[in-house]
C-alpha cells in the first residue's frame, strides 16, 4: 500500500506535512511548525502521530514539538546539532541514516547552509523529498548560517535526486520565487509554464507543493547556477557555480 502524505498550511506560510504508511497507522509529521493545525489534520484523517522529523533548528520547523510530543508520546527525530538548539529528541540523525516510519524509509541527507543542521528526508519508495527550507519551489533558503558554497554543494545533494521525485518544501514561497526568477530569466519556458501554473494554483487557494523535481531542475535558477548561460544572464561570464549561486541569492535577498 501507498504512503498517503497530506499537505497543509501552518503558521502563515509554512507547510505542515504529514506522512501514514496504512500497513501499520505509523505517522510522521515532517516538522512541527504549530500543534494545532497538526491535530486538527491527524484528526480529520484518524491518524494517530507517532513520529516526529525535524529538518532544522528554526522555530517555525519546530515551535509544535514540545505539545505534541506531549500530547502522543510520538517519537522525535532530530538532526545532530552541537549546541542542542532542538529540545525534547529521541533519535539524532546524521547523513546517509535511514529513520523509520512504520514500514517507510526515510534517507537522511544532511543540507547545510539555511542552518548549519539542516537536513532533508527522502522517501525513495514514495520517491518524495522533504527539503524544508534548503530548497523551494523555484527558489531556495536564505543562508543564514553556511556559506554560499555550502548552500550550493547542499543543492546538488538534492538535484542528484531523480525527475520524477516530488519536492515539499518548507514554505510557500513559490509566487514570489517565480516574481523574482523571471526577473533573471524571462525567456525560461519552463518557468514560464510554472508561473501560469502557480497563478492558477493560488488563485483557487490551493497550494504549488508538491513539485516535481524534474520540472524544477529546469525552471529554478537557483538550481542551475553551473550552467554557463545564467551566469551570462548575470554579466558574471566565467564565474564558477559557487559565485554565480551567490549573486543570485544576493539580488533575491534584496528583491
Ligand atoms: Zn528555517
Ligand atoms: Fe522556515
Amino acid at each position: 500500500m501507498a504512503a498517503e502524505i497530506r499537505v497543509f498550511t501552518c503558521l502563515s506560510d509554512n507547510f505542515g506535512y504529514l506522512i501514514h504508511d496504512p500497513a501499520t497507522g505509523a505517522t510522521a509529521s515532517v516538522d512541527a511548525p504549530d500543534a494545532a493545525p497538526i491535530i486538527r489534520e491527524l484528526n480529520a484523517q484518524g491518524w494517530r502521530l507517532t513520529d516526529i522529523l525535524i529538518t532544522h533548528h528554526h522555530h517555525d520547523h519546530v515551535g509544535g514539538v514540545a505539545e505534541l510530543k506531549e500530547a502522543y508520546g510520538c517519537r522525535v527525530v532530530a538532526p545532530h546539532d552541537k549546541s542542542t538548539k532542538i529540545a525534547n529528541v529521541d533519535q539524532r540523525v546524521a547523513h546517509g541514516d535511514v529513520v523509520r516510519v512504520g514500514e517507510l524509509l526515510a534517507r537522511v541527507l544532511e543540507t547545510p547552509g539555511h542552518t548549519l543542521d539542516h537536513v532533508a528526508y527522502v522517501f525513495d519508495t514514495e520517491k518524495a523529498l522533504f527539503a524544508a527550507d534548503t530548497l523551494f519551489s523555484i527558489g531556495c533558503g536564505r543562508v543564514f548560517e553556511g556559506s554560499y558554497p555550502t548552500m550550493w554543494d547542499s543543492l546538488l545533494k538534492l538535484r542528484a535526486l531523480p525527475d520524477d521525485f516530488k519536492l515539499y518544501c518548507g514554505h510557500e514561497y513559490t509566487a514570489s520565487n517565480v516574481k523574482f526568477a523571471l526577473t533573471v530569466e524571462p525567456d525560461n519556458a519552463a518557468l514560464q509554464a510554472r508561473a501560469e501554473e502557480v497563478t492558477r494554483l493560488r488563485a483557487a487557494g490551493r497550494p504549488t507543493i508538491p513539485a516535481l523535481l524534474g520540472d524544477e531542475k529546469k525552471a529554478n535558477v537557483f538550481l542551475r547556477a553551473d550552467d554557463p548561460a545564467v551566469a551570462i544572464k548575470l554579466r558574471m561570464k566565467g564565474a564558477s557555480a559557487e559565485e554565480v549561486f551567490g549573486e543570485l541569492r544576493e539580488r533575491k535577498n534584496k528583491s
